[in-house]
């Protein structure tokens, strides 16, 4: 297993003054869908160099956490800034690679074009590719490795291919902080590695978060880990201390930890 790159081996770029290192902050952050309290009190801080991994059950609030971010939720309750700014107003760019639960496997649409798809803004979603739209769709693939399978529909890869071109997407606009939701999902061990050493080369130039249900799908690439359900459990270390593990799942750390024993850490007095 390679280890994760050191905070000292980063390099990332040095952001100008006016700009915040400070990535993300939560500020007791509540939200309730008509009654149903997905978030409670959630204090988070993510800062440049992070490679921030959250885990949870399924239910447990982390793609709300990330919509929250986005600013795509609102919460009732609490305060949320990145870089200093509401969501919506953000100095820098934000990528988001979403949850990606049914793919219609027939879908015709080729990898290139899922890939400039992600040129296209909100305020702008009609307008034609110009040739900067194709030069920085032609260096996301190359920076996720899929140069060569730009031209086969999106549906004859594999997950972790799948998973790659929405990566590259979500690169094209250059963001400064990339936000993954559960991008292991439907990858099989050795292509979650590779995954793992494409973001660890990301995180030397962008801050990363990527939340997911499965703890074995949270590797040692990760520097800093915390626990969600609607509470979120973190303290500042890159271990998981085994109860708020067992807080966030509800259940003996023993059935939990069988994927990954080294990030657990124990209590100790
Ligand atoms: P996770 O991603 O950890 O599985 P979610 O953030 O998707 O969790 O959901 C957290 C809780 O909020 C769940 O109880 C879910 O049913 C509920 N929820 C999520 N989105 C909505 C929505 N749009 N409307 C109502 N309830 C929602
Ligand atoms: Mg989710």
């Amino acid at each position: 297993m390679r280890q994760h790159v050191s905070e000292s081996t980063k390099a990332k770029d040095t952001h100008s003054t006016t700009v915040p290192a400070e990535v993300v902050n939560l500020r007791e952050v509540s939200v309730d869908y008509d009654g149903v309290i997905a978030l409670e009190s959630v204090n988070l801080s993510v800062q440049e160099n992070d490679f921030f991994g959250i885990i949870g059950p399924n239910g447990g609030g982390k793609s709300t956490l990330l919509k929250v971010i986005l600013g795509l939720v609102s919460p009732q309750q609490g305060e949320v800034a990145v870089w200093g700014q509401p969501p919506l107003k953000s100095p820098r760019r934000v990528g988001y690679v979403p949850q990606h639960n049914s793919f219609d496997r027939d879908f015709p649409i080729t990898v290139w074009n899922v890939v400039l798809m992600g040129r296209l803004s909100r305020a702008h979603m009609f307008r034609a590719y110009d040739r900067h739209d194709r030069e920085n769709a032609l260096e996301a693939l190359r920076t996720v490795g899929m140069t060569d399978l730009r031209k086969r529909p999106i549906g004859s890869l594999s997950g972790g291919q799948q998973q790659r071109a929405f990566i590259a997407r979500a690169l094209v606009r250059d963001p400064s902080l990339l936000l993954l939701d559960e991008p292991m999902a439907n990858v099989d061990s050795g292509t979650q590695e590779e995954l793992y050493e494409l973001l660890s080369e990301l995180s030397h130039r962008m801050a990363i978060m990527m939340v997911s249900h499965d703890l074995s799908a949270i590797s040692v690439y990760v520097d800093k880990i915390a626990c969600l359900n609607r509470r979120l459990y973190y303290h500042g270390s890159k271990e998981i201390p085994a109860e708020d593990i067992e807080a966030a799942y509800g259940c003996p750390i023993e059935l939990l930890a069988h994927g990954m024993p080294h990030r657990v850490l124990r209590r100790h007095d």
